[in-house]
């Protein structure tokens, strides 16, 4: 089956392979007045850059009619094959300054996955399966080769008639794009249309509150057509953001509640939450999503945390209600 899927006269999407379990991921190609403009490069894996290679022959160009890069985010199903992509294209990478700047310390912890232990034993986790995480994450470290930008983003630019939107959140520094012309929005990984993008905790950020922002940033674009870049092409954009906002409001009244049941610790929380058995790979990204919902609640005064030894315990603040679901 042809990995192309020709979506306007200048739009183009190649469906890449992409192991785990989101199977595939979508990058772009743009015509514009700038010449072609590639959106992200897919994982960094041979079949991944084969299947890029084949799908541009068959758009009809070549790695050197590719005259720019645009990476909506760093994460390695996106940015993964980014130093390789390059190479073939010459071509060079725009990213958002703040995904720039994010680059070093990303990479270094998807190339050595410990460096994540101390945080996952403060938040109660057994030092047995923290072990375990970090040998099913190095798995992946071989396979991550991002490139740092050579155009830094602030947002608000344009790019051959798309313009660039900043929408932190899944990833600090993610960029959405949008053509008013056509009302289309290359939304990366901020909108999917079937799964909730993961929104996973840093430090020393409201990751959750950032990512909710953004939703209500991106809702009134009116846009006709969402190309995501997991899953099909959807319309109905302020409604799915309205959808994804009531999904982390309902996730924060269940972590509510499992903290009236007793619930202490982030990994507590991940075992009230999710009643089936997660993969250390799932059981991970589980913790980080809790954590930044405990800590979009904690700047609202809806949850406290004791810092004060050595694994962190969270308890619902007294005038902490639980609100009503807004529903899809
Ligand atoms: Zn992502
Ligand atoms: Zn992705």
């Amino acid at each position: 089956m042809s990995p192309v899927l020709k979506l306007a006269p200048d739009v183009w999407r190649i469906r890449l392979p992409f192991h785990l379990e989101l199977n595939h991921v979508n990058v772009h190609v743009l015509k514009t007045d700038l010449g072609f403009v590639l959106i992200d490069c897919g994982y960094g894996s041979d079949d991944a850059f084969q299947v890029l290679e084949s799908g541009l022959a068959e758009i009809g160009i070549g790695w050197r009619d590719i005259a720019r890069i645009f990476i909506t985010h760093i994460h390695p199903d996106h940015a993964g094959n980014a130093e390789r992509v390059q190479e073939a294209t010459q071509a060079p990478i725009w990213m958002h300054e703040v995904e720039a700047d994010y680059l070093p310390r990303f990479r270094s912890m998807v190339h050595e996955p410990e460096r994540v232990s101390p945080w996952l034993l403060s938040w109660g986790v057994e030092p047995k399966t923290v072990a375990m995480m970090a040998s099913v994450f190095r798995y992946t470290s071989g396979t991550y080769n991002p490139a740092p930008p050579e155009v830094r983003l602030k947002g608000g630019e344009d790019i051959g008639g798309w313009r660039i939107i900043w929408t932190p959140g899944h990833a600090p520094g993610h960029a959405c794009l949008y053509r008013a012309a056509t009302k289309t929005l290359i939304s990366g990984d901020h909108v999917l249309e079937a799964i909730s993008p993961n929104v996973a905790w840093m430090p020393d950020r409201d990751t959750l509150g950032s990512y909710i922002q953004a939703l209500a940033d991106v809702a009134p674009l009116g846009a006709d057509l969402v190309l995501p870049s997991h899953g099909e092409p959807f319309q109905g954009l302020s409604n799915r953001c309205r959808a994804l906002s009531g999904h982390h409001d309902l996730r924060c009244n269940n972590i509510l509640a499992a903290l009236d049941r007793g619930a202490r610790t982030a990994q507590d929380l991940v075992v009230a939450l999710w009643k089936n058995v997660l993969s250390p790979f799932q059981h991970r990204f589980a913790l980080f999503e809790v954590m930044a919902h405990l800590v979009y609640m904690e700047n609202k005064a809806r949850v406290r945390c004791d810092r004060s030894s050595e694994v962190q315990i969270w308890t619902r603040s007294a005038h902490a209600t639980l609100r009503a679901d807004p529903g899809p």
